[in-house]
């Protein structure tokens, strides 16, 4: 039998070939992005607790209400944002999928798709697979920044949607109040879509606010904005997630998503809804994550790295020229064989793997495992 490939030039996605490496080698992974410490008792108890009450079947399709209405009451409190939960939330399993829901929900073959490089691995092939073409621009070297005079220059007719994503994975860095006003005088008057992935909300750093679409109405108007419970409360697992977008847009989304997965799982749904109601339960979690990454970037003073700036997510990125100039890909593959540590190369997250010779490291992990990941690259000297 065979299949004409829809996505020829893909192979099998780098986060699960290099969990499988570490895996081998009984390297430490600060690779891949999830957590090894565990999430909050308290919810677990609550999942626990709902299955015994009784709640282990269907939700309706746009997931269950009570867990809307805290969203759009979250929503509100954060962002100052207006949301209605019957008709502009959709709980999904997980935020890549609302956000390949979002974009098969408005693309045609043909279509355009502005997409920031380095940009998550699921991006490209999402818009591939509804025959669209994915129109990419750097961020600029080494400061991560939106270029937005670019992104004037590469708009057209074709236009369909811009994909941005803060906190930023690979690098960590945040859009800030002039990247999002600047947005969105490019997009006024046009009818260019915003997908903007926001699965690291809450995990933003020294004191910076979260820029949300949600906060300007000139862009949540046009945007499908996604989320993930799984990053944010350390649940990685669990894959869910929602998307927020405006009626009509949230109207269309519903009709892909009805009959793609229909709905997602009930106990963690009625769990997160009791859950949310205490804001603690989310305010905590940036600084939480910033005293990981302040205890990282003081371990690895004492190696030959060089780490870039990270203001938010799971993630920091490092040059490591003073060790090799191997390319990034076989510099991570040896440091797991040889070192045994993994991380992710930053090629992974361009189309055409651009090397400018830096990797990943994941931070979302106790201080014992951060600890023993850099007693092991402390000694290193070259590879
Ligand atoms: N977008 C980005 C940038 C991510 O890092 C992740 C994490 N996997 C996701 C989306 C999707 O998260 P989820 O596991 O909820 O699908
Ligand atoms: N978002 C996670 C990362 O960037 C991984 C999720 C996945 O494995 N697809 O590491």
């Amino acid at each position: 039998m065979h299949i004409q490939s829809k996505l020829p030039k893909v192979g099998t996605t780098i986060f699960t070939v290099m969990s499988g490496l570490a895996a081998q080698h009984n390297a430490i992974n600060l690779g891949q992005g999830f957590p090894d410490f565990s999430m909050d008792e308290a919810l677990m108890d609550e999942v626990t607790r709902v299955m015994k009450e009784g709640f282990n079947q269907y939700v309706p399709m746009q997931g269950y209400m009570p867990l809307r209405e805290a969203i759009a009451e979250k929503a509100d409190f954060l962002y100052n944002a207006k949301i209605d939960p019957a008709n502009e939330i959709t709980i999904t399993p997980g935020g890549t999928y609302a956000i390949y829901t979002a974009l098969t929900t408005i693309l045609n073959p043909g279509d355009e798709v502005i997409v920031f490089e380095p940009a998550y691995d699921s991006y490209i092939p999402n818009i591939e697979v509804n025959g669209a073409v994915a129109v990419r621009i750097p961020l600029d070297f080494p400061s991560y920044a939106v270029n937005w005079n670019e992104v004037r220059r590469k708009i057209n007719s074709k236009t369909k949607a811009i994909i941005i994503n803060s906190p930023h994975n690979p690098t960590g860095s945040i859009l800030t109040e002039e990247d999002l006003k600047a947005l969105a005088s490019i997009v006024e008057g046009t009818n260019i879509f915003i997908i903007s992935d926001e699965v690291y909300e809450h995990l933003v750093f020294d004191q910076k606010q979260h820029q949300s679409v949600l906060r300007y109405p000139e862009l949540k108007k046009r945007s499908f904005v996604c989320f993930s419970f799984g990053k944010v409360y350390h649940c990685t697992g669990w894959k869910l997630g929602y998307c927020i977008a405006d009626a009509p847009l949230m109207e269309e989304f519903r009709k892909i998503h009805q009959f793609n997965c229909f709905s997602c799982h009930t106990p963690s749904q009625v769990a997160l809804s009791r859950y949310l109601t205490n804001s603690e339960a989310y305010l905590g979690l940036g600084p939480a994550m910033q005293k990981k990454r302040d205890y990282f970037i003081q371990l690895m003073k004492e190696t030959p790295f060089e780490l870039l700036h990270s203001s938010g997510s799971y993630f920091i990125t490092a040059k490591y020229d003073k060790i090799s100039n191997l390319p990034d890909h076989e510099f991570a593959v040896e440091l797991t064989k040889k070192a045994g540590v993994t991380t992710i190369p930053v090629s992974a997250f361009y189309y055409n793997s651009d090397d400018n010779n830096v990797i990943r490291f994941c931070f979302a992990k106790k201080e014992e495992t951060l600890e023993r990941a850099v007693e092991r690259l402390v000694s290193l000297k070259s590879l």
